[in-house]
């Protein structure tokens, strides 16, 4: 298998970075021309500004312009990234109303748009406690109608404050109660900053075994590629260029080779900094994955 990785691109019809050339459409098939300039053959969307309560607005033609788009060129699967707003586990009414909404919405563009994968973090319980967010997780999730042909992936947290989804029994726990068929993505900075270390080939092996044995590597649909600006543990979410942080070069270089990862498609949401684009990052994941 060919390696899948790819990064978060913007469908936005305007110049979103310096270096980005003006793209050819006003519509969500941006995307496709913008994963093929940074050598990506797969990757994450958001359908709207994730910090808003925002409808996706995605029209006929420009749904069939991506799926063309992204047929032609042989990219995918892809992903959408839900909102950050959203919110599974609260126990505020109005909240989980919003964040179901939102949910559902996003799984219709997803059909429309051809996208198998919707990612979603579990959010925070905010005092409810941890078995009761994780039930709030499952209900809303099962309240929704999610097409056949989609589906939602829950992301590893790296377990700040009372979000959940930094332990590997939260994901478990919710792809149990819930009635739903689930699968997860795994962030390889989230987890870090959760206690899963991943900066040696003996962590990375323990990791992936400890996922396998609790979640089950069947689930594991996606993954998230990021280095970790903090120390493992720290439970701080801030992503770095990949080796360039403390999961590093070695820690990657194990990761990308584990056998539980070779056939797993690869999205990067690593910093645009120091002159770094995702083209670097891609070009340094192609060199720490040993070919076939
Ligand atoms: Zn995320
Ligand atoms: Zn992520």
């Amino acid at each position: 298998m060919t390696l899948n990785v790819g990064a978060h691109v913007s469908i936005s019809g305007s110049k979103t970075s310096g270096d980005d050339e003006s793209p050819p459409s006003d519509g969500v098939d941006n995307a496709v021309w913008r994963q093929r300039n940074v050598g990506g053959n797969c990757g994450q969307i958001f359908t709207h500004s994730p910090q808003v309560w925002q409808s996706p607005d995605v029209e006929d033609d420009e749904a069939e312009a991506f799926r063309a788009e992204s047929d032609t060129h042989d990219i995918g699967p892809w992903v959408i990234h839900t909102s950050y707003l959203v919110n599974l586990c609260t126990p505020k009414e109005g909240l989980r109303e919003k964040s179901r909404e939102s949910m559902q919405e996003e799984v219709e563009a997803a059909h429309k748009l051809g996208i198998p994968y919707v990612n979603v973090h579990l959010g925070a319980h905010t005092g409810a406690g941890v078995e009761q967010g994780l039930e709030n997780a499952a209900a809303v999730i099962d309240s929704l109608d999610v097409p056949d042909d989609v589906t939602i992936l829950i992301e590893s947290d790296a377990g700040s404050g009372t979000k959940l989804g930094g332990d590997f029994e939260h994901l478990a726990t919710v792809l149990e109660l819930a009635d739903t068929d689930l699968d997860i993505c795994l962030d390889t900075a989230h987890a870090f900053a959760a206690g899963y270390d991943l900066s040696t080939p003996e962590g990375v092996a323990d990791t992936l075994a400890e996922l396998d044995d609790v979640v089950g590597l069947e689930h594991l649909k996606y993954v998230h590629l990021n280095d970790s600006k903090h120390e493992c543990g720290t439970n701080k979410d801030e992503h770095a260029h990949i080796g360039d942080g403390h999961i590093g070069d070695e820690g990657f270089e194990a990761f990308l080779n584990h056998e539980a990862i070779r056939d797993v498609p690869l999205a990067l949401e690593t910093p645009t900094e120091d002159g770094r684009s995702y083209e670097w990052n891609i070009q340094h994941v192609k060199e720490l994955r040993d070919e076939e």
